[in-house]
């Protein structure tokens, strides 16, 4: 092993008293993102003003920020940028797939995916108007149900509830076999494990940078699409970043080179400045041993509350290789045993009907944190610590 977990965990910001087991859905802050986004404010913003877009680099970060996330997802340089919000970048990747494919009508997803992956499919299978069908099937049917009806695959690798992880290698040649292409969500797969989009042969990918990354509340989302494909893809997003020549104002829209062209307007400086921050960490990361550590930790993690709290039932699957990089557990009062943990400096969250979710991020968790995070969870669970009214009533995010 390479990587250094105990300097990268020196380098977040984790307040005193905290086990943070969230890091699934929002990142802790890296000690140098204020410092960064202060730099960018008042050396760039504040000195140069509009002259930043040029001189500080503005103009092109979505596609060498795009870079340094393509190294964590196994992409080819240059094939990924960095814009918008996940659920744009789905939409974008899902309309230009089914350009591709203008004989076939079925979108295929599993009823694992996260809602808005399939919210955005159906808005844009409204304004098609075409008779495509979102098919929604288990996630275990999901092989079986790639057939040549399929034109496009819209699967989110690790499912959010669960972690249970779907095979992209096996899937991906699945659907080439049949002649349909590939949509990959990797929202929980970048920056968990060691994802290979070139190896196996996606065609499009998309992402976020707030969850495993570390870039910040709200910090943009990504897309990929393979180099074979991304000359032949019409935007559906076709805003003016994403064109040829977008200061040459012509009338009409003409797409940019590569992958440029699934930019939409103008990006997020300020967030940007706190991703790259994140990023700066990441360049000191072996992906294959984040996953190998991550690995030992989630089964620690799932040993120790299996002996200490029976009636805690594993959501997740046991085989480390058939998840991501959480662990979640089933329980009828998961909501008030999360808000007791909570109360107690445990941080996971809940997610209905009944699943409790930890994420394990050896960037900044250690076995002594793994640890001290089961003995507060026995405590709640074997002092029925969690039986109070206040932890029953619900939050807006859970
Ligand atoms: C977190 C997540 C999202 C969220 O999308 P945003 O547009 O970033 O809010 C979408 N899809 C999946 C699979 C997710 O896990």
């Amino acid at each position: 092993m390479k990587t250094n977990f105990s300097e990268t965990k020196k380098l977040f910001n984790l307040p005193e008293g905290i086990i943070y087991l969230d890091g699934n859905s929002l990142g802790p802050l890296p000690k140098t993102a204020a410092q960064k986004v202060t730099q960018m404010m008042e050396s760039e913003w504040g000195e140069m003003l509009i002259t930043g877009w040029n001189n500080a680099g503005w103009m092109h970060q979505p596609v060498s920020v795009g870079d340094r996330v393509a190294r964590l997802i196994g992409a080819e340089p240059g094939h990924v940028v960095v814009g918008d919000t996940l659920s744009i970048k789905v939409y974008q990747a899902l309309a230009s797939a089914l350009e591709m494919r203008p004989d076939r009508r079925v979108i295929l997803s599993d009823s694992g995916n996260f809602p808005s992956d399939l919210y955005m499919a159906e808005g844009l299978i409204k304004s098609l108007n075409a008779g495509h069908e979102l098919r929604v099937v288990a996630p275990e049917d999901i092989a079986e149900n790639i057939t040549d009806e399929v034109a496009v695959t819209l699967i989110t690798e690790v499912d959010y509830r669960t972690g249970r992880r779907h095979d992209m290698g096996k899937l991906t040649a699945k659907a080439h076999a049949v002649g349909a292409l590939t949509v990959w969500d990797l929202a929980h797969s970048a920056g968990a494990f060691e994802v290979d989009l070139m190896g196996c042969g996606a065609d499009f990918a998309v992402g976020c940078t707030y969850k495993y990354l570390n870039g910040g509340p709200g910090s943009p989302g990504f897309i990929y699409v393979a180099p074979r494909h991304v000359e032949h893809t019409r935007p559906a997003l076709s805003g003016w970043l994403g064109h040829a020549a977008p200061f040459a104002f012509e009338p009409s829209y003409a797409a940019g080179d590569g992958i440029e062209r699934m930019r939409v307007g103008t990006p997020s400086v300020i967030a940007m400045a706190s991703l790259e921050a994140a990023l700066d960490i990441w360049d000191r990361v072996e992906m294959t041993d984040l996953r190998e550590r991550s690995i030992e930790l989630s089964t620690l993690f799932i040993e120790t509350v299996e002996k200490n709290c029976p009636m805690l039932k594993l959501a997740s699957p046991r085989d480390p290789a058939g998840r991501g990089s959480q662990v979640s557990f089933h329980f009828e009062h998961g909501y008030a045993v999360m808000q007791a943990l909570i109360s107690r400096g445990v941080i996971g969250d809940f997610r209905a009907p009944d699943i409790m979710r930890f994420g394990f991020t050896p960037l900044y968790l250690d076995d002594d944190d793994v640890l001290a995070g089961c003995e507060i969870l026995t405590e709640v669970m074997q002092g029925k610590l969690w039986d109070r009214v206040e932890f029953k009533i619900k939050a807006r995010v859970t």
